[in-house]
């Protein structure tokens, strides 16, 4: 009840008044908690010789030097780093801690053991997940469930869900956080939620099957799985006609997508369905949701916890905090978490909006709010397709070229060399799903020009496939980021190619 409270009182405050509280928050989180007992950070604090008083204001942030996912990674000499971020108390350090000493006076000492306990040490494990970088293990204890718990509660009130919906959390099942944020959702706010797990636990039918029966309100899952679940849903004549929110998570939602779900949902009989997007991150343990706007207008963004993290916006080359409504670097610093703690980490997402502070145009609240695209700063790639240079192709802005192309479903990008020479060109090879009956020729012809008038590059080939044969390249309901962008190009030097050194992306329904 503590952080409802909170929140309430959070969210109808100024940006100075919100940025003064977060300053405060930090400062006392950094003192008691992460220079005393993180090894990272207290080493890192003393090297730079700063303390939880050099921050003043959140500019004063800006002296911390930011950390990335590699500095997690195993290295040679040191095969596990991660372990230096993890809050690791010193229980002669607790003991000496006032709070700490009056509380054991008051409650008496097991109940202050049972607490320090269900504080510090971890009960869960999760895993981060991506396309091509190695998966980072994120500990988590009691007390950063508890703060999913209200966090996940707040995001279905921002998602405008009720208690008497019935929702069905189709992510993947996985030690990974959309699954599991999804769960804790349901379970903090009252509702009742069945976890299909995804399409690799019940597959497809399964999930059918659990949409005939519980007739949802809500449907959380990964964009493509989603879009596969319900075009299945329409081919079996399924009524889903209660099905008033699609919480779509794991990857971007393009304006397109958004379009063709809700006619979908149309077609299952439920005509005023809002599709939402939801953006978060193991790292940072939470994850925030958009709130239902009109389907002409833009997104309000994501609905930020300001009690819980902050968020600043950099420049990806300089590293500098941008001024507020700047688009830039996405960095996260938790304010309560426990277990793996990072503190101005990278996330290398990329978004052309930046932070709001004034209301929300649509549900007043005043949080903080994440506007605009969020994309992977990674994904702008060199691709070699003709002699004299290498191209710059954005993959972030050719994902929404394809998602708002009319006459097709789902699509992946694959690149390859030819002939599979390391050595020679790059090719791109368009593999696409038609939604209707559009004859190929014409549909190719359409998709070139439209490749071409946004990325000025042409695609080696354009390949239709049927739905099904979509599903297994995408490797739909398997995966958490399902391969929309896939590099099959070998290295010169004998490696694998990117996308064949984890195998189980490449399991099929
Ligand atoms: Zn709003």
């Amino acid at each position: 009840m503590k952080s409802s409270r909170l929140q309430n009182h959070w969210q109808r405050l100024p940006e100075a008044e919100v940025r003064r509280l977060q300053a405060e928050k930090l400062r006392h989180y950094l003192r008691t908690v992460v220079i005393p007992f993180s090894p990272r950070y207290r080493d890192l604090f003393r090297e730079q010789d700063l303390d939880a008083d050099s921050i003043r204001t959140l500019d004063d942030l800006q002296r911390l030097p930011f950390t990335k996912k590699s500095d997690l990674l195993p290295a040679p000499e040191h095969p596990e780093r991660f372990k230096e971020f993890i809050i690791t108390p010193d229980p002669a350090a607790l003991a000496r801690r006032p709070a700490t000493i009056l509380r054991a006076v008051l409650h008496g000492r097991e109940k202050v053991e049972a607490e320090l306990a269900a504080e510090f040490r971890p009960v869960s494990l999760f895993f981060t997940t991506g396309r091509s970088a190695e998966p980072l293990a994120f500990l988590l204890t009691r007390r950063d469930l508890d703060n999913m718990t209200s966090a996940s509660r707040r995001l279905m009130e921002v998602c405008g869900a009720g208690p008497e919906f019935r929702m069905l959390n189709a992510f993947p099942f996985a030690p990974h956080l959309a699954f599991w944020f999804t769960h804790y959702a349901g379970v903090s706010f009252g509702t009742l939620t069945v976890s299909s797990g995804g399409g690799k636990v019940l597959g497809t039918e399964g999930n059918l099957r659990l949409i005939k029966k519980l007739n949802p309100d809500a449907i959380a899952g990964v964009p493509t799985f989603i879009y596969h679940l319900l075009q299945q849903a329409i081919e079996g004549k399924v009524r889903c006609d209660n099905l008033k929110i699609i919480a779509l998570g794991g990857e971007k939602t393009s304006d397109g997508l958004r379009r063709k779900l809700r006619d979908m949902a149309g077609e299952l009989g439920a005509r005023n369905v809002n599709v939402l997007s939801i953006y978060g991150f193991t790292e940072g343990k939470l994850a925030w949701a958009e709130c239902p706007f009109p389907h002409d207008q833009e997104s309000g963004g994501y609905h930020l916890y300001p009690d819980l993290g902050i968020i600043e916006i950099v420049d990806p080359k300089t590293g500098r905090a941008v001024p507020t409504g700047q688009p830039g670097e996405i960095v996260f610093t938790p304010l309560d978490a426990r277990g793996t703690v990072v503190l101005r980490y990278r996330t290398g997402d990329y978004t052309d909006g930046g932070l709001a502070y004034e209301p929300c145009p649509y549900c007043g609240r005043t949080l903080p709010r994440l506007v605009g695209r969020i994309s992977r700063s990674s994904e702008i790639r060199e691709m070699h397709l003709d002699k004299l240079k290498g191209t710059l192709v954005d993959f972030n802005e050719l994902e929404h070229v394809l998602d708002d192309a009319p006459h097709i479903g789902a699509w992946q990008l694959e690149l390859r060399k030819a002939g599979d020479d390391p050595f020679n060109l790059d090719e791109l090879v368009l593999h696409v799903s038609k939604t209707d009956s559009t004859p190929d020729p014409q549909l190719s012809r359409e998709l070139h020009e439209r490749f071409y008038s946004q990325t000025e590059v042409h695609p080696n080939q354009i390949l239709f496939h049927s739905n099904a044969e979509m599903c297994r390249l995408l490797g739909v309901g398997v995966v958490m980021k399902e391969q929309k962008v896939v590099d099959h190009r070998p290295r010169p030097n004998g490696d694998a190619p990117a996308s064949a050194v984890k195998p189980e992306l490449n399991k099929t329904l």
